[in-house]
């Protein structure tokens, strides 16, 4: 069932080996049926190259696998997670992409130094809190992993910020579609390695004008978006 489904999560997953944004099998991405509540996500340590659109596992929202031969990535439950708080996010990928991950691990927000930034964040890119040891040994690592993302979106809404840093971790990103998730996953590590350029040259930087930060952010966001087609973002 739901091969479709099925088939964008494979088409993500396979996409970010692709784009440089995984290592051996760090990295995961996953795609929802709102109507069904069920979603699509790797299996858990295939190697890319033998990855087929059938692999994919379906799961839904109270974590029960719905199909699959293969155990679920073990990041399901930050997904599911995900898909929970977020309702307006159908897609959701996780790598360990150098850049993202360097500010992940130094626990920084990467701070908005300029307009690549502006086009798909409304400020910086937020980091969580560490987890604590409990939240790390209770036996539910994966799921409260999402609840530290969670907890630090507050009420920020997640479609102007599409991305967090988990933090000692990695980054993880999310979309309309698993594609654009993606498409997120691959901006947040040009960002990361440009911000941290930005950092090398003028280590005191401020972050970027707000006139410019709404110029850039709002143009391709919004009620009052011109950038791009229509329904494009
Ligand atoms: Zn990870």
């Amino acid at each position: 069932m739901l091969l479709e489904l099925k088939r964008e999560a494979y088409e993500a997953n396979l996409a970010l080996p692709r784009e440089g944004l995984i290592n051996l099998t760090f990295g995961n991405a996953s795609a929802i049926d709102r109507a069904k509540g069920v979603f699509a996500i790797k299996p858990s340590g295939v190697a890319y190259e033998d990855l087929t659109p059938e692999d994919m596992v379906l799961v839904d929202l109270e974590g029960e696998i719905v199909e699959g031969k293969l155990r679920p990535s073990s990041d399901t439950p930050t997904h599911r997670r995900l898909f929970i708080a977020f309702e307006s996010i159908g897609g959701v990928v996780h790598t360990h992409s150098s850049h993202a991950t360097a500010f992940a691990q130094a626990g920084r927000a990467i701070p908005i130094f300029g307009t690549t930034h502006a086009d798909y964040f409304y400020g910086d890119i937020p980091v969580t809190r560490k987890m604590t040891a409990d939240e790390i040994g209770g036996g539910a690592y994966e799921w409260e992993t999402g609840n530290v993302i969670v907890e630090a979106f507050g009420d920020k809404d997640p479609a102007d910020f599409p991305a967090v840093l988990v933090n000692r971790h990695a980054p993880f990103t999310w979309g309309p579609t698993v594609a654009k998730a993606v498409e997120v996953a691959v901006a947040v590590e040009c960002i990361a390695h440009m911000a941290l350029m930005s950092l090398q040259l003028a280590p005191q930087l401020p972050t970027i004008e707000s006139e410019l930060l709404n110029k850039h952010f709002k143009r391709k966001h919004g009620p009052g978006a011109y950038y791009g087609q229509t329904g494009n973002c």
